[in-house]
């Protein structure tokens, strides 16, 4: 006997992306479904969550921050009111400065981003934890998101009301109808409106949407315990890596950034890259608690990917989140929530119509 459920939208994966969505949809009443194989080798869980509006060596703003902190602060407080646990903590981002011409561009750049500048740092402070400090100086605005937490509290949701599937999504158990998409699971079909492919980095085995030019990188970050006091665990340090605590002693160090090896697994390389790093720059001694790796979601010019595929009106992908998935994905979901329910237009900036299929 074959089992059909009908839905409005079938999600398929359950990071950031996808669960930032899955909550908007639920919030219009939508009936959805939603397949991960297990957060496999998500780059949420990965992540440190952190958030910085001001960034790069050149000390640039972030691509509609303002906009995406707003939507932020809105959904991951919704968010923690329902959940009744902290996803997003606010904190400034302290940026370690190596040398005067960089305290001058600072300066520079601090009168064009003023609201986002805060305080210049004690120097004797900042010498004594970081010795590669000749300055530093405080942004403002950011802060840091359980993007774990996110995960795991949204699947509870889902799971709680059996419309998680914990499964592989199989492509050639997918069939596209004219104004619908077909998934058959053993007995179990699924008929959906529309089909939303939030699948991270792993969108490159996606034979619908592999046309785009994703430009992946690896990244890998420790997690250490400090063994002596370190007095900027409210702040995010930007230094040569960026260190920002997780847990009350547990303190999330990374990342590195390699292009085109799209291998999840920690290596030996990496490993010694953010030890030098981190040996270099701070001189308290750590423990190592935790090796991470994965891969980031990125696309050749940097910008989000939201939209339908040119052929199939029914089939969407919401991806492209590269280095800022934390901040990114309230904003884009409810961007793409608005357009599959509204028609309200994507922002051209990220729409996939900007690359051509072929
Ligand atoms: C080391 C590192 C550090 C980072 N630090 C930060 C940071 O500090 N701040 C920040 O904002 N961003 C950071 N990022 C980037 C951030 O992780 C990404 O932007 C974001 O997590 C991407 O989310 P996503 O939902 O698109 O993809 P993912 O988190 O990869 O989620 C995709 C989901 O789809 C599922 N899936 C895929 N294919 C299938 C399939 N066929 N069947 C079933 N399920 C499937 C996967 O299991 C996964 O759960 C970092 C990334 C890395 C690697």
């Amino acid at each position: 006997m074959k089992n059909t459920t009908n839905v409005d939208y079938l999600i398929v994966g359950q990071g950031i992306a996808g669960s930032t969505l899955a909550w908007e949809l639920l919030k219009c009443n939508k009936k959805i479904l939603v397949i991960d194989n297990h957060h496999k080798d998500s780059s949420s869980i990965a992540a440190g969550g952190n958030v910085n509006p001001v960034t790069g060596k050149r000390f640039v703003k972030s691509w509609h921050i303002e906009d995406l902190l707003l939507a932020a602060n809105s959904m991951y407080t919704e968010m923690e009111k329902e959940f009744g646990v902290q996803i997003w903590e606010p904190r400034s981002n302290v940026r370690i400065l190596h040398s005067e011409e960089q305290e001058k561009d600072w300066l520079a750049r601090a009168v064009l981003w003023d609201k986002f500048f805060g305080n210049s740092l004690d120097k004797l402070l900042l010498k004594s934890i970081f010795s590669n400090a000749a300055g530093a100086s405080e942004i403002t605005g950011g802060g840091r998101v359980n993007m774990q937490l996110i995960l795991k509290k949204i699947a509870g949701i889902l799971s709680e009301k059996n419309i998680l599937w914990s499964i592989k999504f199989d492509y050639n158990r997918f069939s596209i109808k004219q104004d619908s998409i077909e998934y058959r699971n053993g007995n179990e079909i699924i008929c959906a409106h529309r089909i939303i492919f939030c699948e991270g980095w792993q969108a490159i085995h996606n034979p619908y949407f592999n046309y785009l030019p994703f430009q992946l990188s690896k990244g890998e970050a420790l997690i250490v315990r400090f063994l002596g006091e370190y007095p900027f665990a409210h702040s995010i340090v930007n230094n040569d890596l960026t260190v920002s605590q997780i847990a009350e002693d547990h303190f999330w160090v990374g990342a590195t950034n390699v292009f085109n090896d799209i291998s999840t697994k920690p290596t030996k390389i990496g490993l010694d890259e953010l030890l030098n790093r981190l040996e270099l720059s701070v001189k308290i001694p750590f423990e190592i608690i935790e090796h991470r790796a994965c891969v980031r979601p990125t696309i050749k010019d940097k910008l989000p990917l939201l939209g339908v595929h040119p052929n199939f009106a029914a089939m969407y992908i919401f991806n492209g989140l590269g280095t800022k998935g934390a901040s990114l994905a309230p904003m884009l979901s409810r961007q793409l929530v608005n357009n599959l329910e509204s028609n309200i237009p994507l922002n051209s900036e990220c729409s996939i119509a900007r690359f051509e299929l072929c």
